[in-house]
């Protein structure tokens, strides 16, 4: 089974899986870099996974289901071009012989899904769209800062190994934010030293493993003591939320 990021538009990818005949993607925000691996591979397009409704998520669902003729498998609660079968948490789907199930992960959109494979043969795969990034998460426009804790809360608590699939390489710069947050994360500056050498070389930062998302993201970590008292002077509210709430302003405003 071959995992493969392909990138679209500035900093989207499209996580395509392939077992060398059939092939799935997760979120084509556009058509053209899936047709191009569809056809530089000999493979043909099974599935499509969509984890949440913006365009650059969507965007090459209908040009792909048409070509292909793939069914579309997406979020139950969400506004998704149609036809699709629609899943929510506890649905179990078998596609290229690999089980997923899927994740109810609510915040960043209100109906937002995350789609979760034991594979037995290697290290699990999780597909998890806008909500986690490696070292951040995604901005939470439809959910409230306490649904979307609770939403990569849910995700944390996966194994270790899970590799990481996310819909946008934006690691360095949620690093840099990091740094900031926790100056003395030693597991942190090693891990951004790390994706600096990856990125110098054009090569993407994904997956990262949920182990190592553990040790250095902050939106992971907001119960860690030194989370909690360089957020604490900015926070409205000091419960759990309250400091999720402020971390997450925090990096929004951060340059
Ligand atoms: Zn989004």
């Amino acid at each position: 089974m071959t995992l493969l990021p392909l990138p679209a538009f500035d900093d989207n990818y499209i996580w395509m899986l392939h077992d060398g005949r059939q092939a799935l993607v997760v979120d084509p925000g556009d058509a053209q870099p899936v047709l191009q691996a569809l056809q530089t591979h000999g493979l043909q397009l099974q599935a499509i996974l969509v984890t949440h409704h913006h365009a650059d998520h969507v965007g090459g669902v209908n040009e792909l289901r048409e070509l292909t003729g793939a069914r579309v498998h997406g979020p139950a609660g969400e506004d998704m071009p149609e036809p699709l079968q629609r899943h929510s948490e506890g649905d179990t789907l078998e596609l290229l012989g690999l089980r997923f199930e899927v994740l109810d992960v609510p915040g960043h959109t209100a109906g937002h899904i995350a789609w979760y494979c034991s594979d037995p043969q290697g290290a699990p795969l999780l597909f998890c769209g806008d909500t986690l990034f490696s070292g951040g998460c995604g901005r939470v426009f439809e959910g409230t800062p306490a649904q979307m804790l609770a939403s990569l809360d849910k995700l944390a608590a996966l194994p270790g190994h899970t590799r990481v699939c996310c819909a946008h390489e934006y690691t360095l710069g949620n690093l840099r934010f990091a740094r900031a947050v926790e100056p003395g994360n030693t597991a942190l500056q090693r891990y951004s030293q790390h994706c600096e050498a990856l990125r110098a070389q054009q090569r993407p930062t994904l997956p990262s493993t949920l182990a190592v998302e553990r040790d250095i993201n902050p939106f992971l970590r907001t119960r860690e003591p030194a989370v909690v008292q360089a957020v604490a002077p900015r926070a409205q509210a000091h419960d759990e939320a309250g400091i999720f709430a402020a971390l997450r302003l925090w990096k929004n405003e951060f340059r």
